[in-house]
């Protein structure tokens, strides 16, 4: 029984590692505000939202800012990739990560 809990929770994205999912030329995040509890779903560009550095092997940053509809909370997302766009160093403030599939059954929930 351990094993397979143990085993259906790996196919869940490890958050602490890496809150960023990879998809072609974006790379998608999902947040969820400490204040009201709003989700979002957000694209990054990655040819047009991450800042390129040289310093050490972060290659890339990114800074975005995310604004509900629910409340004025402001949300921040720091983060610093490589140049293949793997997660090095991450932060946010004003909310926290969260999965896929916790948004998908967030917006399933509120479409009822
Ligand atoms: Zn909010």
């Amino acid at each position: 029984m351990g094993l397979f809990r143990s085993r259906n929770k790996k196919r869940e994205k490890d958050l602490m590692k890496d809150p960023f999912y990879e998809d072609g030329m974006f790379l998608i995040v999902y947040v969820k505000c400490d204040n009201c509890g709003e989700v979002f779903r957000s694209h990054i560009r990655k040819t047009s939202e991450l800042y390129p550095t040289y310093s050490g092997r972060t290659a890339y940053i990114l800074r975005k800012e995310l604004i509900g509809s629910k409340c004025p909370n402001r949300i921040n997302v720091y983060a610093e990739f490589s140049g293949t766009y793997k997660t090095l160093n991450f932060d946010i403030s004003g909310g926290h990560f969260i999965t896929k599939e916790e948004y998908e059954k967030h917006e399933k929930e509120v479409g009822k």
